[in-house]
């Protein structure tokens, strides 16, 4: 009886929990019922009460960024970022710029506590409503010991696929990975 109760409890789970990352046509800029916190962008008229184009450091990731926008409703942040380039027909943003949104919901939480739920990265075509989840931070601190563990070693392995490097600048460049596929 209990495995029943405990499987369909995890079939609800399954069926509410949010997507990870959800494309949408709306380009929309602020959130509903949130006001700017922080932005990098360059303004004339200055708000008080915003903070502008500040690098901001997480000690305990050991990482930094800009946010190109950072809205704000009680204690919660939700970040915008904008990419010039568009996405055409496809399914998931560039992996570099989904990396670089969920590290700034850790950045966030870490330097002002705030908790984030989510965040937007704006192409120029579509845009994608991404979750902070379990998942992406746990994929986003494994990229960064990944890369650190390379730097340190001169040594690592490439995770090299034509869909995986299709949008890397260092693809048919620099990459030596990438010449060996
Ligand atoms: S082209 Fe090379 S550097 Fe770029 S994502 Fe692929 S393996 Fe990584």
């Amino acid at each position: 009886m209990w495995i029943v109760i405990i499987f369909l409890l995890f079939l609800i789970f399954l069926l509410i929990r949010p997507k990870q990352v959800k494309k949408i046509k709306s380009k929309r800029l602020v959130p509903f019922g949130y006001t700017l916190f922080y932005t990098d962008q360059n303004t004339k008229n200055k708000n008080p009460n915003v903070i502008y184009k500040k690098i901001l450091y997480s000690e305990k990731y050991n990482i930094q960024g800009k946010p190109d926008f950072i809205y704000k409703k009680f204690n919660t942040c939700y970040i915008i970022e904008l990419k010039s380039g568009a996405i055409k027909n496809e399914s998931m943003p560039h992996t570099g710029d989904l990396l670089q949104l969920v590290a700034y919901f850790l950045i966030i939480e870490d330097l002002y506590g705030y908790k984030v739920k989510k965040g937007k990265l704006i192409y120029s075509d579509y845009s994608f409503i991404v979750h902070n989840t379990r998942y992406l931070r746990k994929y986003l601190l494994k990229t960064l010991e990944d890369m650190r563990s390379m730097l340190k070693t001169g040594q690592g392995q490439a995770n090299c696929s034509f869909v995986h490097c299709k949008h890397c600048m260092c693809r048919q460049t620099v990459c030596d990975f990438y010449d060996k596929l």
